[in-house]
């Protein structure tokens, strides 16, 4: 606590899972040692990220890969990629898209609040399908030959946003796609729960996936992974090292960037801006190795046991219940009851505006439910959530 109390800042109970707005989760001690230790040498940035691709690609199957500051930037760059591919006045023009393909498709259902990330690129997202299904009484979504038939000559790329609701499945976007020459890059920033999906959306043939770093992974908080075709790859870290150095001089490891397949090198490009660390960059490179080789059983445990544990220690509340939502992430549901005088929200603002503060997930208030992730605390924080959460609910 000492470095936040130096500040003046408030710790909190991390109780809603690993969201950015509340700094994700808690880090293991080989991550935080690994990037001390990364802190204490320099090294040739281009050189890291090259043997950042070579774990990245062992793991993922992908040809190459790269780590950026999180999976917004993983979007950013990937669609900035798929506009310029391999030539530097491209890639000095953007967001000026003058001459280049600059249209990405999107299912209409899976516009979200990172897109904003393509769009800063220069590109204009062309919506597709009628997300009927959400009205209740239709079943349909977006569509493959929807897709295909919104494919045309100014087409970058079609995005893809990854979750167990996203329709048309992955495989029917890539063969729309693909049938007119056009990549898919797929957002599974928060798709890992299982370590098997770190392959899945590359061996469904997707041209790029990015990954958040922060989140399932236990990464530091600002960090992900791009990773996909080798041409692609390049072209996404010529946007996003610095450059700053003549053409006779450099000379960039040949595995990550051929240097023959250039005219010429670039100004700084778009990703300039979303600049990743050699602390982050090794931090991200642990962690992602202790993800994939940590029993998924052993981490289900883990978590399961914290759930069980706040949930004995709430089982005889007087205005609300509990339920424990057995999964990849074992939750546990909190569920107000409909008498008590206080709504969902006004519990979940009171805890975190309460001392110690604690943020729960408010997704489903509406329905008089909070959501406790036991993915981000501590063991310590059980016993004060608990006690907070029964002087709030009897
Ligand atoms: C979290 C998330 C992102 C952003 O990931 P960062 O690593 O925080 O940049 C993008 N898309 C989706 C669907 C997400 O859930």
């Amino acid at each position: 606590m000492g470095i936040y109390d130096d500040l003046g800042v408030r710790t909190i109970i991390n109780a809603k899972g690993p969201s950015t707005r509340v700094s994700g989760g808690l880090l293991a001690p080989e991550v935080t040692k690994a990037m001390t230790e990364a802190a204490a040498h320099c090294v040739d940035m281009a050189e890291l990220q090259a043997g950042a691709s070579k774990v990245i690609a062992g793991i993922t199957g992908a040809e190459a890969g790269i780590v950026t500051s999180g999976a917004a930037a993983g979007l950013l760059l990937g669609t900035a990629a798929c506009m310029t591919g391999l030539e530097p006045g491209r890639m000095a023009r953007l967001p000026d898209t003058t001459g280049m393909k600059n249209e990405v498709i999107m299912a209409r259902s899976q516009r979200n609040f990172y897109d904003h990330a393509v769009r800063t690129t220069g590109a204009r997202i062309v919506e597709v399908g009628l997300p009927d299904r959400v009205a209740g009484a239709g079943v349909r979504d977006a569509e493959g030959w929807e897709i295909s038939d919104a494919i045309g000559p100014a087409t970058a790329a079609v995005v893809y946003v990854a979750s167990g609701s996203s329709r048309p499945a992955l495989e029917e976007v890539v063969r729309a796609a693909h049938g007119k020459n056009v990549p898919v890059l797929v957002d599974a920033a928060g798709q890992l729960g299982p370590v098997s999906n770190l392959k899945k959306f590359i061996a469904a043939g997707a041209d790029l996936v990015t990954f958040s770093g922060g989140k399932a992974i236990g990464g530091p908080q600002g960090s992900g992974i791009l990773c996909g075709k080798r041409d692609l790859i390049m072209s996404a870290i010529l946007q996003s090292l610095d450059l700053d150095i003549d053409w006779a001089q450099w000379s960039p490891p040949a595995s990550l960037i051929d240097k023959d397949r250039l005219v010429g090198l670039p100004p700084h490009g778009i990703g300039r801006a979303c600049k990743v660390g050699k602390e982050t960059i090794v931090g991200l490179l642990v962690a992602l190795q202790r993800f994939v080789a940590e029993q998924e059983e052993t981490r289900r445990a883990v978590f399961l046991a914290r759930v069980e544990k706040i949930s004995n220690a709430l089982s005889r509340l007087r205005n609300a219940s509990v339920t424990v939502r057995d999964g990849m992430t074992p939750k546990l549901a909190l569920i107000v009851n409909p008498t008590h005088a206080k709504t969902a929200m006004e519990i979940c603002v009171a805890l975190q505006n309460g001392t110690p503060s604690i943020h729960v997930d408010p997704s489903q208030a509406a329905g008089g439910i909070l959501v406790i992730n036991p993915s981000c605390m501590a063991d310590a924080d059980v016993a004060p959530l608990t006690q907070r959460v029964r002087e709030l609910l009897g």
